[in-house]
């Protein structure tokens, strides 16, 4: 069951029965406190926090005004109860203008005023849960405030200024754990000389701060130094600070950072709600900063990525550029002997023509490169003419007939007989087409290939389907990756760097277009969509 924790009450008055007298009728209730002078309850107001304080207005030679002052100042929320033996309207006027709810006259009617006091602290723990609530809500828009920011460090200032606001405090700061370092560091600070931030790092145990972070333990540090020498063991107390509040960063019991937040003035000061609700807060503030930071750092990771995959993207098209050079002057030279019968022996000849389709094919890889770093350095010409496209599938399907010349694979064209013309880049698309299509002689070993045109209304169909090994389901998703090929028996027994569909992609992306696959039981249907 939960500890129920009864209210304190202070009762102020110079005459030991009065004090006797209530100290008998609230202690059931209450934990009642007395003082026989202002000063003895001003020591009681500034380190306790009273739910109500009854005060005597006329004392011998002091004055109940200053009870009240002191009480309003140092706890505005304190309900206070002025009594007199001595009923003059003034005494009430001026009581109740300086904050106190009632005035009663001696003898009191103890009914009457048992009844006042319930009714008022009932009222008073009210308004603390109220007051309670709209200071967490107040806290929870700094902590969403954190959440939503971009650089923490830029925001965490307003953050900071926005909780001292709120609890009147007059200095504070932020302080986190350098992650190099492993000391806390000033983050965030308000009311500090420069001086002061720049030289706060404080290390894991070290000082209030690193005290409260290793123990994860919140402070609430009051002008009393004895009383706070008793947890800390020699610690320093700062003269010029008269209330403190040390509240840690925590997530999961692994310190993030401290919260200071400090009062300067000698009539204001934290008190333990302050304190319950600055660590509620802080466990959200910690998961905020953390989040922060987490983002950042993801940002700044992505942008690193960016970085490296720019410089890649740069590097392939470099090498593939300089290495093309001497491979198509190479060719040149080769066709030349070839064309002009140089060639002294037959032997030699077939011995060229071995190093001619060697030779192909690494221009034609090293080509598959440097379109590959142009889509991703997005420099990707297209030029957009009007053009047939039944004539570019012909074309294509021709171009690919002499390349494979011995296959023994059926080519049929399912195409409109008249010409279908809308603007594209013309040798892009049949470079897609050469592609889909080679990709069918290659991956299909019997049966046929089949190119479809179908004319829509405002777009039109390109596909190529073959009687192929088809696309395992698993591996679907990764067909259009660059670099990625089906890992199977087929795939590696031919040539490729799983390029081609990803360049393919490229271009009709670039058209404003579709690329698609569909693979049945048996075969593979490659489409892709052009607008008109
Ligand atoms: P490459 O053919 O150079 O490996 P692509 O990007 O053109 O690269 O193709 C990627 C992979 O997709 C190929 O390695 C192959 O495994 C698979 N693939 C492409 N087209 C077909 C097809 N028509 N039938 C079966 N698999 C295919």
């Amino acid at each position: 069951m939960a500890e129920i924790i009864k209210d304190k009450i202070l009762i102020v008055d110079d005459e030991p029965q009065v004090r006797e007298l209530l100290t008998l009728n609230f202690r059931d209730e209450y934990l009642v406190s007395t003082a026989a002078t202002v000063k003895e309850a001003s020591a009681k107001i500034q380190n306790e926090k009273f739910s109500l304080v009854i005060t005597d207005m006329n004392m011998a030679g002091e004055k109940g005004r200053d009870v009240i002052h002191l009480v309003k100042t140092v706890s505005p929320e304190t309900i206070v109860l002025a009594i007199t033996g001595y009923g003059s309207v003034e005494d009430a006027v001026n009581a109740v203008k300086l904050g106190a709810e009632e005035y009663f006259l001696k003898p009191l009617d103890l009914e009457r005023f048992n009844l006042t006091v319930k009714s008022h602290m009932e009222k008073f723990h009210l308004n603390r849960q109220l007051n309670k609530n709209s200071r967490l809500l107040e806290l929870e828009k700094a902590s969403r405030a954190v959440l939503e920011a971009e650089i923490i460090e830029v925001s965490l200032p307003d953050i900071l200024k926005m909780i001292l606001g709120m609890f009147k405090a007059d200095s504070g700061s932020v302080m986190l754990f350098d992650k190099n370092s492993e000391q806390l560091v000033v983050s965030a600070s308000e009311g500090l000389s420069n001086l002061a931030q720049e030289s706060l790092r404080v290390s894991d145990g070290a000082k209030i701060s690193g005290w409260a972070a290793k123990h994860n333990r919140p402070l609430l540090l009051g002008p009393d130094p004895e009383k706070s020498k008793k947890i800390l063991g020699d610690f320093e107390p700062r003269n010029e600070i008269n209330s403190s509040l040390v509240v840690p960063l925590a997530i999961r019991g692994k310190p993030l950072g401290v919260l200071n937040l400090n009062m300067l003035s000698d009539s204001k000061r934290f008190n333990e709600e302050d304190m319950d609700i600055v660590t509620i807060f802080s466990m959200s503030f910690a998961l905020s900063i953390e989040n922060a930071r987490v983002k950042r750092e993801l940002i700044e990771n992505n942008e690193r990525l960016k970085e490296m995959d720019k410089l890649k993207t740069d590097l392939i098209s470099n090498v593939s550029h300089e290495l093309r050079t001497p491979l198509t002057a190479m060719k040149g030279s080769l066709d030349l002997l070839l064309l002009q019968k140089l060639i002294a022996s037959e032997d030699s000849a077939k011995l060229l023509g071995i190093m001619k389709n060697n030779l192909n094919r690494q221009i034609h890889l090293v080509t598959d490169l440097l379109e590959y770093s142009r889509i991703e350095g997005n420099r990707m010409n297209i030029e957009k003419v009007e053009s047939d496209a039944v004539g570019i599938v012909k074309e294509a399907v021709d171009e690919m007939g002499i390349l494979f010349g011995g296959s023994k694979l059926s080519i049929k064209q399912s195409i409109p007989s008249k010409p279908l013309v809308f603007k594209f880049d013309p040798g892009r698309i049949k470079q897609v087409l050469l592609n889909l299509l080679s990709n069918s002689m290659k991956y299909t070993q019997r049966g046929g290939i089949e190119v479809i045109i179908e004319d829509k209304t405002d777009s039109v169909i390109f596909s190529v389907k073959d009687t192929g090994c088809g696309i395992p389901s698993d591996q679907r998703p990764n067909i259009f990756t660059r670099f990625f090929r089906v890992d199977n028996e087929i795939t590696r027994n031919t040539q490729g760097l799983g390029l081609g569909l990803s360049i393919a992609k490229g271009i009709i992306e670039s058209h404003g277009g579709k690329i698609w696959f569909e693979s049945p039981e048996k075969g593979t249907i490659f489409s892709f969509l052009l607008y008109k």
